[in-house]
């Protein structure tokens, strides 16, 4: 029997409603800080390419940390299996910009989902680009099939001015030599790629190829199957830090979130979905968008488990 999808979405809209508020909006970067509590948008995109939404699913946000997956994917692209002496794949179970962490040991970020783990991403990206060159938004347009999407140069002006600890973990990479270009190049290109600005549409319609095993929505192969199966492996155990465990406990799917309060949420041979609530648990993460996707995949009887 098919699905009704647009009858599982339209329920979630309502039951997450009291949860809207009990977030609370990252204020560490003040264009995100004046955010209203009360957007909710949700979207999903099966294989076949039915989209079914409901709220706010076109308005675009901030999808911060999220990007860092079309990071990886486009190292992943240039660089094959190298990028595995620069950066681990190991869950961190620790905040998403510890420092702590990458000192104890010495300059190799746990995985590629956490921010130190993506400036050294980034920073394998610039080593093919020329100076200003752009590697990224122009794949992304692509996967999204929408040319309008942009930076929000605002936000990543913002996060430059506020950005202390990022800096400071450019630097201690720096230190360990593993940033070979310079650290503000480094810094500049990782703020803009987080201020990235979509819509829960564009990211369904984005992150198509971790559903298909490797295809976009055009029809172009983005990854192999092989790279799909670990991109889908890495965000499951590291894409929402240290609530991996949780939201593999609860949601039972690869995710990434960003503090924008977008998350991303991958069935392999289903669906995308997405869904968008500023209001953040204290790990950073969207509470009703957390809670929105564990219904989803209890409604619908299907995870990766
Ligand atoms: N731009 C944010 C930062 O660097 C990204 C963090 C996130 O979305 N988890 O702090």
């Amino acid at each position: 029997m098919a699905m009704n999808y647009q009858e599982i979405l339209e329920d979630i809209r309502v039951e997450v409603q009291p949860l809207l508020k009990k977030g609370k909006v990252a204020d560490y970067i003040p264009p995100l800080a004046g955010r209203s509590l009360l957007h909710f948008g949700m979207s999903l995109r099966t294989i076949q390419g039915e989209t079914y939404s409901v709220g706010e699913a076109c308005e675009r946000f901030s999808i911060q940390s999220i990007a860092k997956v079309f990071n990886l994917t486009r190292a992943m692209q240039l660089h094959g299996d190298r990028i595995w002496k620069r950066v681990n794949r190991e869950p961190s179970g620790a905040g998403f910009n510890s420092l702590g962490q990458l000192e104890a040991e010495s300059g190799i970020p746990r995985n590629p989902m956490i921010n130190a783990g993506a400036l050294v991403i980034m920073d394998m990206i610039l080593n093919h680009a020329d100076a200003g060159e752009d590697l990224i938004l122009d794949k992304v347009r692509a996967l999204a099939a929408d040319e309008s999407i942009n930076y929000d140069l605002m936000v990543a002006e913002a996060e430059n001015d506020t950005g202390h600890r990022n800096r400071a973990m450019a630097w201690l990479l720096k230190a360990y030599r593993n940033l070979d270009n310079p650290i503000e190049r480094v810094l500049q290109a990782y703020f803009r790629l987080c201020s990235l600005a979509m819509s829960c549409e564009d990211l369904v319609t984005a992150f198509q190829y971790l559903a298909t095993g490797g295809t976009d929505v055009h029809g172009e192969i983005i990854a192999t199957s092989e790279q799909v199966k670990r991109i889908n492996a890495i965000m499951l155990t590291c894409g929402v830090y240290d609530e991996a465990g949780d939201f593999a406990f609860r949601v039972g799917l690869p995710t990434k979130s960003g503090v924008g309060g977008g998350i991303v949420a991958v069935l392999p041979g289903q669906y995308v979905a997405a869904v968008w609530s500023p209001g953040l648990s204290p790990k950073g993460n969207s509470l009703a968008g957390t809670r929105a996707l564990e219904l989803l995949t209890t409604r619908t009887t299907g995870s990766i488990f």
